[in-house]
């Protein structure tokens, strides 16, 4: 962290193998402590062109690599986030306000398997080939990469996100102009050195930071971009959707959930509660895949919610990020943290019970982050169906608990929501559940369990969560375009 402005480390742009000098930058904001830590460069068209042009000239060097050669690089690359495991926990916690042993145990290990998984994968890629002895033809279908490919990614799991994007585009032989979040651009800037360590060749990855309606939008309607890869809101998937639809680009979109956790009355509430606790509040309720609609059969929604509440009071603590007694840090910003506030007194309109939470909780805080964006975990319930709370994606520590009776009316509830992201069903019936998870209109269904993740398995969501899926032979999809050939023997 060498370059300062104003006294405070700057972030560097990384176009064609160099960091690059910026004369405009975004304030990044420290959101345990409301103060700046960190200046983004505040980038706009003349960094995109030259960054598309460097992943360019890239591609030429880059898509003539073998699988092997790029999987070496891709594993020097992980091996050297993992040798420096802890400064970069330490940056992602501080940049984004998860909790240190969050970024330490999830976010940043899964950084590296992202790297290995894909490096692993291409090696063993395999390609059709189909012969018709009868006429005397073999048919075989080659894939390329599809080019310079545009990432652009959220705040909530920033470098996890920025990986699973990158590990397969580069392994499949695409260069990349990447644009974080500008309010997560920490990580992603010191992983540009670990390329520069790791020998990626120059243009191949290029950073380049800034606002989505500049940066973002010039990348999405660059017409040398040919694929955009995105995870985010609903409502900047639909504006990518249509700024690209004149370039016929390829796309992919992951976007917002609003998931739903189905309790039978024969589960086995000891695992489904704990677990529910977590899928409600883990990274502050800040992950796409958090359960903030809970349905719990009405013979059992008295002894869920007690225990449901007092296990969130217990487990649940608030605080610095960096403190090692931390379960939940604060929101990313005090704009998101006003913007959950806002759905919380929508609640209190629609009649809501506030279980634990709320806007006027007293939260213990030291000193140093009485200016943070902090939320106590809130458990709502009596809210109808078609509430605010129970229908819009709020994307922070607020779950609503609500009961029902019979398993047809579940899913017709469940589902009547317009995202499709995820869902869990908690019973002890194999048939139920087998029954449930066909009905449900979602990308992935947990049956007893949440958030376990196999990068082999097609991740994605249906209705307004996405466009496309990502994982082994999902990503190898998208990062590559197929052609066929057919010879006359
Ligand atoms: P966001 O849509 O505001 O921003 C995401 C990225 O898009 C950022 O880099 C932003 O700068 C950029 N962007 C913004 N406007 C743009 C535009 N007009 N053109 C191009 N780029 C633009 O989302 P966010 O607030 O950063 O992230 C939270 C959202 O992400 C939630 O809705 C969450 O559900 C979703 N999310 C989805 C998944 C998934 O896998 N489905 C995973 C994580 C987060």
């Amino acid at each position: 962290m060498s370059i300062m402005n104003n006294g405070i480390p700057v972030v560097q742009n990384f176009i064609n193998g160099h960091f690059c000098k910026s004369d405009q930058f975004i304030e990044s904001i420290d959101p345990s402590t409301g103060k700046p830590w960190m200046k983004v460069p505040d980038s706009g068209k003349s960094e995109v062109e030259k960054a598309v042009e460097a992943a360019e000239n890239g591609f030429k060097v880059w898509s003539k690599t073998s699988p092997v050669e790029r999987a070496k690089v891709l594993y020097r690359i992980s091996d050297i986030i993992e040798s420096r495991l802890e400064e970069f926990a330490q940056a992602e916690s501080k940049d984004q306000g998860k909790p240190l042993w969050q970024a330490r145990t999830l976010d940043i290990p899964r950084a590296v398997l992202n790297l290995r998984h894909f490096a692993t994968t291409v090696q063993s890629d395999k390609e059709i080939a189909v012969i018709q002895p009868e006429i005397g033809v073999l048919n075989y279908t080659v894939s390329s990469p599809v080019g310079v490919v545009g990432i652009i990614t959220p705040w909530n799991l920033p470098l996890y996100l920025l990986t699973f994007k990158l590990a397969p585009a580069l392994a499949y032989g695409n260069t990349v102009v990447a644009k974080p979040s500008e309010l997560t651009s920490v990580t992603a800037w010191m992983l540009c050195s670990v390329f520069k360590e790791a020998g990626l060749p120059p243009g191949v990855v290029n950073m380049v930071f800034g606002y989505g309606s500049t940066v973002g939008e010039l990348l999405a309607k660059h017409p040398n971009v040919k694929a955009i890869s995105f995870t985010g809101s609903t409502i900047t998937g639909k504006r990518i959707s249509q700024i690209t639809a004149p370039y016929m680009k390829k796309l992919s979109l992951e976007m917002g959930g609003k998931n739903a956790a189905v309790v039978f009355e024969d589960a086995d509430l000891e695992q489904c509660v704990p677990t529910l606790i977590r899928a409600s509040f883990l990274n502050q309720g800040e992950v796409c895949l958090c359960t903030s609609r809970i349905y719990v059969q009405r013979s059992v929604f008295e002894v869920f919610i007690q225990e449901f509440v007092k296990e969130t009071i217990k487990k649940i603590k608030v605080g610095a990020p960096s403190a090692p007694d931390t379960w939940m840090g604060p929101l990313i910003s005090k704009q998101h943290m006003e913007k959950v506030k806002n759905y919380l007194k929508i609640a209190e309109k629609e009649g809501a019970t506030f279980l634990c939470g709320g806007l006027d909780v007293d939260l213990d805080l030291p000193p140093e982050n009485q200016n943070g964006y902090f939320i106590s975990p809130t458990v709502l319930t009596n809210l109808p169906d078609m509430s605010f709370c129970m229908q819009e994606e709020i994307f922070g520590p607020v779950t609503c608990v609500v009961p029902f009776d019979i398993e047809e009316e579940v899913i017709s509830r469940a589902n009547d929501v317009q995202y499709g992201l995820c869902a869990s069903i908690w019973s002890k019936d194999v048939s139920r559940i087998y029954r449930l998870a066909q009905e449900m209109e979602v990308g992935t269904v947990w049956c007893n369990t949440w958030l376990i993740r196999n990068l082999h398995m097609p991740f994605g969501g249906v209705k307004m969560s996405g466009v496309g899926f990502e994982g082994s032979d999902a990503s190898r999809e998208f990062y590559t375009v197929k052609k066929t050939i057919c010879v006359k023997t």
